[in-house]
């Protein structure tokens, strides 16, 4: 029996990423308030908060100094615009913040409300400077199979899932899809992760030069790719595509909607995993999923071309009405305050070894396969057969079982495609919560079993 709100909720939604097929029998849950590493659906019942939402709630709910900054905000000035020489002094603040975080040599910020939206200008903006650098031909963007980038036209072609693709008329000629580099499932038979990681950078290479590298422009990659799975690439993987990427002067673009801002125990995600990209996308937590907010860096070179170009054609023709939304960036500004005073990306390195301990632990279930993680998030395999690797047949739905289980546990956590579930908390949890929270899902396996 649906609750009333539930009820309610089917007769008028439509969600996002929902079988909606099978909605009208499951329903939502309708969740009414939240507090530290807890939300509280409409019954009142209290779920541990393992996903942080979308990967985003790093400072958990009810963070008064967040909710202060936005109410301060509104109320001195709710709206303006970044447009044709307006700006805010929360978004110059913000830009001279990020720039003095960002891990790789920034001269501007420019602000979106998502990460699909921050990823798409990553695509057009690549169009523009090899346009300002006399270079038409050379357009064409590469992502991981598996990887996530975003929903629109554009970013759902960069994307590299099925379910963004078929019946979708995309991807749209232009974008290319290159290796998963996860080596639990497409690593062959004795190869090392090493030698995975040079097959798969040797792959690369092999993409652009079919293609022709004068129409390769840029590869696009998530340091740990989120929505794919939580699939952690090998050591080392990044030293070699970085390397092919190089060869054929193809820009680099670090998508850090889910591990920017600590997620994996540094600044970056590109810090942890060895990448040195041009560019960086950046959402989530920002603003601890508090407001919506995205962005990307945009180095010297690039800045130079848009303004050459802007020059020629009289105006810079991009942007939306609420990029750098005024009350966006001043919670923005409060979580980066916040996270630099409450040390807490040093607090997720300390962490760390906890929670990816109760992790690992987990591999040792009869239906886990793989169990990995970075920092505070990480990933596991369902599997009908831990030795040959075999899944269930994907109609069973033994993940989505899974994560059903652990919601009547009060666990929240998300099933991926693949028989994939990913565990993602705030980055605030204490120790005993990682230990909730795994006690929950180990649970929840046994009950899947
Ligand atoms: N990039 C990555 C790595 C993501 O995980 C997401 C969303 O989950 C996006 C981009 C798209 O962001 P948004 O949903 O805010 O458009």
């Amino acid at each position: 029996m649906l609750s009333n709100l539930a009820a309610r909720d089917v007769e008028t939604l439509i969600h996002p990423y929902t079988n909606l097929a099978t909605f009208r029998e499951t329903g939502s849950l309708v969740l009414e308030r939240g507090h530290g590493v807890w939300v509280y659906d409409s019954d009142g019942r209290p779920y541990l908060e393992g996903m942080a939402g979308l990967w985003c709630t790093a400072l958990g709910y009810s963070n008064e100094e967040l909710v202060e900054a936005a109410r301060e905000q509104m109320s001195r000035l709710p709206f303006t615009h970044l447009f044709s020489g307006r700006s805010h002094d929360p978004a110059i603040e913000l830009a001279e913040t990020l720039k003095e975080l960002m891990p790789v040599p920034t001269s501007k910020i420019f602000f979106t409300s998502s990460g699909s939206e921050a990823n798409d200008t990553q695509v057009k903006l690549t169009w523009y400077l090899n346009n300002a650098l006399g270079r038409p031909t050379k357009k064409k963007i590469i992502c991981h199979r598996k990887g996530y980038h975003g929903v629109t036209v554009a970013t759902a072609s960069m994307t590299g899932l099925p379910a963004n693709h078929a019946d979708w008329d995309l991807p749209l000629p232009g974008f290319l899809h290159t290796g998963c580099p996860h080596h639990y499932r497409f690593g062959e038979a004795g190869e090392t992760e090493g030698a995975f990681a040079a097959r798969l950078a040797d792959e690369l290479d092999a993409l652009i030069q079919r293609e022709g590298p004068d129409t390769v422009a840029a590869f696009v990659a998530e340091p740990i790719l989120g929505a794919g799975g939580a699939i952690v690439p090998p050591a080392g993987y990044y030293a070699g595509i970085q390397a092919v990427l190089e060869r054929y002067d193809v820009r680099f673009i670090a998508d850090e909607v889910i591990c920017g801002f600590g997620r994996l125990g540094t600044w970056f995600g590109a810090e942890a995993m060895g990448m040195r990209p041009d560019s960086l996308t950046f959402a989530k937590a920002l603003t601890s999923g508090y407001m919506p907010l995205g962005g990307i860096s945009i180095d010297e070179p690039l800045y130079r071309e848009m303004v050459s170009q802007s020059a020629k054609l009289g105006t810079f023709g991009h942007g939306t009405t609420y990029s750098g939304h005024p009350v966006a960036c001043a919670v923005a500004l409060k979580t980066i305050a916040i996270y630099r005073r409450d040390g807490i990306v040093e607090g997720v390195a300390a962490k760390a070894p906890h929670f990816q301990a109760r992790l690992s632990a987990l591999a040792d279930h009869p239906i886990v396969g793989e169990a990995r993680g970075v920092g505070l998030i990480g990933g596991i395999e369902i599997v009908a057969c831990k030795r040959t690797k075999r899944q269930y047949d994907p109609k069973a739905g033994v993940a989505a079982r899974c994560v059903a289980f652990a919601q009547a546990e009060g666990l929240i956590v998300r099933f991926l495609a693949g028989d994939r579930i990913a565990v993602c908390p705030p980055l605030v949890i204490a120790p005993a919560e990682i230990d909730t929270l795994f006690d929950r899902l180990g649970r929840a396996l046994d009950r899947t079993r």
